[in-house]
């Protein structure tokens, strides 16, 4: 239970028509576990509450069922830890810890794309929990086909059972949610507020969150009343970067990038590496992550289905570079104003 939040509980998530589909499923689920709808998965965009409704389950599961063995993993710690469990020659306790669940909850299985290795020991684990009755339950941040790089028998066993989305809440669920959190938080912020945070900040619940912690804040800090204007101005910027980095996509940068350093712009995907495509391409990865939401993974495969992890050195390399190169801190600053539209 240790990697369970105790604040993700299905008492704490509102339901509105964005997400009563996947909630309801798992409200089901978390009630009979193994037998209703199983295996399920649930996707969505960033900050939606993938990860509150599968932690919901694991500690509705755990208040209900004493004996259930539960296990919530993020992707990405599966598979660190099936990499370290191949270095310290572990790999059968591994295997025996995950297939002897009765509840594993598997967070942004996203991050399997291109993990070959652990994509087949997965496959393996679902098909024992499967055979045996066991629940399991994965969230993705897309649907599971259009995920690349991910092998044709693990998607097909993602698809399996019941596959619902999450939707971005109305202006109606928004003021919702908002209310909720003012409750759980035990403070106080009057509605005119609220209603503004709910009409300024559309996109997820993640960010409804980041504001409203904003407008408590500054009650707190400055000791003085939010008022309806106050309440504007504080979110003007939050708002504003939220539409910029809507409105940008990974081709516009790519063209932008191509065109400056007059190269193709399908040289940014491709597999060359010679350093005349190779340093635009890190510039390019590098832009992508200051203008977009897109993750290390996402952004990869906008470039010619690369390993996150080679983004990851793209963005340091450009990063450490720019620290001691004003040349190249100068042309980053001009791509980025000219993406922007500035
Ligand atoms: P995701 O995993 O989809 O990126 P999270 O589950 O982390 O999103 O949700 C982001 C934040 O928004 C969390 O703090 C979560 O509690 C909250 N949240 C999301 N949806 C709801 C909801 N319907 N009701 C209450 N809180 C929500
Ligand atoms: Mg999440």
């Amino acid at each position: 239970r240790t990697l369970l939040k105790k604040d993700y509980t299905f008492d704490n998530f509102v339901i509105g028509e964005n997400n009563a589909f996947a909630a309801n499923a798992c409200i089901a689920i978390a009630n009979n576990p193994g037998k209703s709808y199983n295996p399920c998965l649930i996707y969505g965009g960033v900050g939606l509450g993938k990860t509150h409704l599968l932690q919901s389950i694991g500690n509705k599961v755990h208040d209900t069922f004493e004996d259930y063995k539960i296990v919530y993993v993020t992707a990405e710690n599966f598979t660190n830890e099936f990499i370290q469990a191949i270095q310290n020659r572990e790999t059968e306790k591994f295997k025996r810890k995950y297939r002897t669940v009765d509840v594993l909850l598997i967070d942004d299985i996203h991050f399997f794309v291109n993990k070959t290795e652990t994509q087949e020991e997965l496959f393996h684990t679902f098909n024992a929990l499967y055979d045996s009755e066991k629940q399991m339950v994965f969230t993705c941040d897309r649907p599971v086909s259009e995920l690349k790089n991910i092998s044709d028998r693990l998607r097909s066993r993602f698809e399996r059972g019941l596959n619902v989305d999450l939707q971005p809440p109305s202006f109606e669920t928004r003021c919702a949610i908002l209310k909720r959190k003012v409750i759980q938080r035990g403070k106080q912020v009057s509605d005119e507020v609220i209603n503004i945070i709910a009409e300024k900040i559309t996109t997820n619940v993640r960010d409804l969150e980041a504001a409203l912690i904003k407008v408590i804040a500054y009650s707190e800090l400055v000791k003085k009343q939010v008022t309806k204007e106050i309440a504007e101005s504080l979110l003007s910027d939050m708002s504003k970067n939220v539409s910029d980095k809507k409105n940008i996509t990974i081709e516009t940068i790519q063209e932008k990038v191509a065109n400056y350093f007059n190269i193709k712009q399908n040289d940014l995907r491709n597999k060359k590496r010679t350093r005349t495509i190779s340093f635009p391409r890190q510039i390019a990865m590098y832009i992508s992550r200051e203008l977009t939401e897109f993750s290390t993974t996402e952004i990869g495969e906008a470039f010619g289905g690369r390993d996150h992890t080679t983004v990851m050195y793209a963005i340091q390399k450009i990063e450490s570079k720019m620290k001691t190169d004003p040349t190249l801190h100068k042309i980053t600053e001009h791509l980025i104003k000219e993406i922007k539209g500035e």
